[in-house]
């Protein structure tokens, strides 16, 4: 990807660890930035909206794009497919956004793979495991299990927490979102190769 005059943004981190709720409270103070929309075979949970929370596809159409190679990253988990489409991306890219995604860890790794310069990335828990499982009980949008396997799945998740550059630990919301506002506003300004090798030739020509 060339002509990158944007930033990313990783989170990451289990299910429960209060992720959307610390988008919602930080989206406003930082600056332009697009939250990548993934694509899911997930069912809709109550309360989801398509095209909002995520575009919802069957595994025909998901497999369809995989192919015509549409993704920036994609992976399953919990035993569905989720995505993030490249053209969006792209697009905010160049028009210097920071771009957020709430990506799991194998996506985290495809995405620094891709754009590692350009990114920054955090990890976000609860700061226990029962913590976390009493998060997921509360919030009975899920069946039992659904929320073992989540909890399974956090369990090794955490074990790759020294893949990011920050862990936030999720337990005062407005302490944890002031913390992200600040990761997100020095996001913004990590610049690309092409843009430090850009910078150094004209600097010296000056
Ligand atoms: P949930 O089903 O709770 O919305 O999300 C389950 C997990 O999938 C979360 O860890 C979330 O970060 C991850 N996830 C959501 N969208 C994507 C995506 O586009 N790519 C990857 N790799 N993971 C995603």
């Amino acid at each position: 990807m060339s002509k990158i005059n944007g930033a990313v943004l990783v989170l990451s981190g289990p299910s429960g660890a209060g992720k959307s709720s610390l988008i919602h409270k930080i989206i406003d103070d930082i600056g332009e930035c697009y939250f990548s929309i993934s694509t899911t075979t997930r069912a809709m949970r109550e309360g989801e909206v398509e095209g909002v929370d995520y575009h919802f596809v069957d595994k025909e159409e998901f497999e369809r794009e995989i192919e015509e190679d549409q993704f920036l990253e994609y992976a399953v988990v919990h035993g569905n497919y989720y995505g993030t489409s490249l053209r969006c991306v792209k697009e905010a890219l160049s028009a210097g956004k920071l771009v957020i995604f709430d990506i799991d860890v194998q996506g985290n790794s495809s995405v620094q793979n891709r754009l590692g310069d350009i990114t920054t990335s955090v990890f976000i828990t609860p700061p226990t495991l029962s913590e976390l499982k009493k998060r997921l009980e509360n919030r009975s949008t899920d069946r039992l299990e659904v929320i073992e396997k989540r909890i399974k799945m956090a369990r090794k998740e955490i074990q790759r927490i020294s893949e990011y550059e920050y862990l936030l630990i999720n337990d005062d919301l407005d302490v944890a979102a002031e913390k992200l506002g600040v990761i997100a506003t020095a996001a913004r300004f990590k610049k690309s190769d092409d843009e430090i090798g850009l910078f150094v030739n004209q600097w010296e020509d000056i």
